[in-house]
């Protein structure tokens, strides 16, 4: 194969498997089974940088991705998902010395959730807070408890909208839908100016944990570029920034990187990456294995899923193609309820909902969540067991 690496460049790419076909949108919610199962799809080409551990998608076409004020991915429904924000927040607050006031800028902001936990922790020493997201959903340069939410890309351009030159500088979940995330990253270098001091964040899931894991549920089409430490480092210097640190958090899932607009940089890791392989063995071994899991416990009663975010939808696309597995899916976003899954047309039902159809199993999709979702369900009086997907 003659392809570079978009991040380091290395011309040792590895394919991950054959090509398949995924919905495009997986956060997006039908009004319908049938309009759910209509849902455009597009096409997983996933290959891997065998020097850094960067993995994309070849067959991204971004032009299919659109991010508007329809677009529902609000995870923050989720008390330990509001535990892992509040720990990132303070990361961020704790790294800016005591006295100063912090200028706070977000790209890809969303709806400001993580924006409200930056002031809840900081108190007051938040003096501006900015926000730029494309599908930002309220009013153009007004967000909550006086943060300016803008429904614009953050570049060189939009840059003049910054009250006063950010020094903590927070990108989460964004970078893994962008296919040419050093372009991105320097967009954002270069848009800060050249004297900027400010820190930057930048948090997105791990493909090593991905491939450890064996969570092939975890490939989606929105997710075109995805992630070593090592990738992640390599990019951010590529785009100019200094001396990145990346750790693992939310139980190794996510990558949370921290870098400098100024200063020295440090010495590239010289950890070797994961050895990447055909994934082609693992997928099909992952599909066996939970396809006679569900069989077995479709025997014994209703099946169903917890959690209609992007995880719950591309499982059900692998393990249920043929629709007659699983009953349903549970989860807790109110905006998801009474509507349908893309790919599988599975309805989406509130937990009490749920425990009407009495389900003998529920697979839970993101075991990081088991001890809130027991709870859930026993609130909500539903018996049947719950099985992790892990
Ligand atoms: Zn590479």
């Amino acid at each position: 194969m003659s392809e570079q690496c978009p991040v380091c460049g290395g011309n040792s790419v590895t394919a991950l498997g054959r090509p398949q076909d995924m919905p495009l949108l997986m956060n997006k919610v039908y009004a319908s089974p049938e309009a759910g199962r209509a849902a455009a799809r597009g096409v997983l080409d996933f290959a891997a940088c065998r020097q850094c551990g960067f993995t994309w998608n070849r067959a991204f076409d971004a032009s299919l991705v659109i991010y508007d004020e329809e677009y529902e991915n609000d995870q923050a429904y989720s008390a330990a998902f509001r535990d892992h924000m509040q720990a990132r927040a303070e990361d961020v607050i704790a790294a800016i010395p005591a006295g100063e006031p912090v200028d706070y800028l977000e790209v890809g902001c969303g709806q400001g959730r993580f924006i409200a936990c930056i002031q809840d922790v900081a108190g007051g020493r938040v003096r501006s807070a900015t926000g730029f997201d494309p599908a930002w959903r309220g009013a153009d340069g007004e967000g909550a408890s006086g943060s300016r939410l803008y429904r614009k890309y953050f570049e060189p351009a939009t840059a003049a909208l910054l009250p006063y030159p950010p020094n903590a500088v927070v990108t989460r979940h964004t970078i893994e839908h962008v296919p040419d995330p050093v372009g991105f990253l320097t967009t954002i270098r270069s848009a800060l100016g050249p004297d900027s001091t400010a820190r930057i964040w930048v948090e997105t899931p791990c493909v090593s944990w991905i491939l450890e894991n064996r969570a092939m549920q975890d490939f989606f089409y929105e997710h075109c570029s995805l992630f070593t430490a090592e990738s992640l480092a390599a990019a951010l210097r590529k785009a100019g920034f200094k001396a990145p640190r990346v750790t693992h958090v939310f139980g190794g899932q996510y990558l949370w990187a921290e870098a400098f607009c100024g200063g020295e940089d440090n010495e590239p890791s010289l950890e070797r990456p994961a050895e990447f392989d055909s994934l082609e063995g693992v997928r099909r071994d992952f599909i066996e294995h939970w396809q006679s899991e569900l069989r077995a416990a479709r025997k014994e009663g209703v099946v169903a899923l917890w959690g209609a975010g992007a995880k719950g939808v591309s499982f059900s696309v692998l393990i249920d193609p043929d629709h007659d597995l699983i009953d349903h899916v549970v989860d807790i976003n109110p905006a998801k309820q009474g509507f349908y899954l893309p790919g599988s047309g599975l309805s989406v039902l509130s937990p009490e909902e749920s425990a009407k159809r009495n389900p003998g199993t529920i697979f839970v999709m993101n075991p990081n969540y088991i001890r809130e979702v027991a709870e859930t369900a026993r609130e909500a009086g539903i018996s049947g067991r719950l099985l992790p997907i892990e």
